[in-house]
């Protein structure tokens, strides 16, 4: 089918049929950015995510990775850029993504990632083959609020003092290519001491790009996000010359927003 200019809807969600009936999702958001998966389920299961409440199933493979952007275009699109953010830990299928990667890089194709870094040693390797940059998903400025979001994920200390090990290592115009994620959650670390923790955490990167993001509603989960605190916290750290992003529209869906991807299962 030849490619078409048009796009389909805004957070337009693709299920992706595998060859042993699970099914997972890719998204394709209004900023004309294909969202795949990396994984089938994910072993994090943090609490704030749909995609890791049935754990791992498996792996998916290169070609199941490929898959994901060749449907899309069967059906007569071309996203302009790809990012690895939907269901799964990317850095936890590292040898298929890290050839879908490499493959995209020799097709000229535009790819991002989003990792909780939970495998801290390959994050320098991921870094140097996203070409659009790599969002690391913290949502805490403090061991132990990290150790509560991401109860699975890497220990923060260390992912910190590794963040601070690479960071000189890399261009400039690489930094401003990364972003650190925090998805503000009322009562939980969006009080005043966090957003002063956040501030001197990014302080130690100044070149990256701090994300903030609005809670989309995952059923059976009990946390939301207050708007006036984004708000405040997002002219509080641009008046202290960080760069800062309020929440990303198109990723505030109820369905087909981040943490709202699931695994599925097709019928018999
Ligand atoms: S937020 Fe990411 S790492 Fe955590 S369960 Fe969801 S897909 Fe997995």
């Amino acid at each position: 089918m030849p490619i078409q200019n048009s796009a389909p809807a805004p957070n337009c969600k693709f299920p992706i049929a595998l060859h042993d009936g699970l099914v997972v999702e890719a998204v394709y958001y209004g900023s004309e950015t294909l969202c795949i998966s990396s994984q089938a389920g994910c072993a994090l299961a943090c609490p704030i995510c749909a995609s890791g409440s049935q754990g791992l199933k498996r792996q998916l493979t290169l070609a199941e990775l490929e898959l994901q952007l060749d449907q899309f275009r069967q059906k007569g699109f071309e996203p302009k850029r790809l990012t690895i953010s939907g269901i799964g830990e990317p850095l936890q299928n590292w040898t298929n993504v890290r050839s879908y990667m490499i493959n995209c890089q020799k097709q000229g194709l535009g790819i991002s990632v989003t990792t909780t870094g939970v495998v801290i040693r390959q994050l320098e390797e991921l870094i140097s083959l996203a070409t659009n940059g790599v969002m690391i998903s913290l949502h805490a400025a403090t061991a132990a609020i990290h150790r509560q979001l991401i109860p699975n994920g890497p220990d923060f200390l260390q992912l910190c003092c590794e963040i601070d090990r690479i960071y000189p290592l890399i261009s400039r115009r690489k930094r401003r290519k990364l972003g650190i994620n925090y998805l503000l959650l009322a009562g939980i670390n969006d009080r005043p001491s966090d957003l002063q923790a956040l501030l001197a955490m990014m302080q130690r990167w100044p070149d990256f790009t701090l994300h903030l993001l609005r809670y989309n509603p995952v059923a059976g989960r009990n946390f939301h996000s207050d708007p006036e605190t984004i708000d405040h916290w997002h002219d509080y750290l641009l008046a202290n010359n960080i760069s800062v992003r309020r929440p990303n529209r198109w990723r505030n869906s109820a369905d087909g927003g981040c943490g709202t991807l699931y695994l599925q299962r097709s019928s018999p």
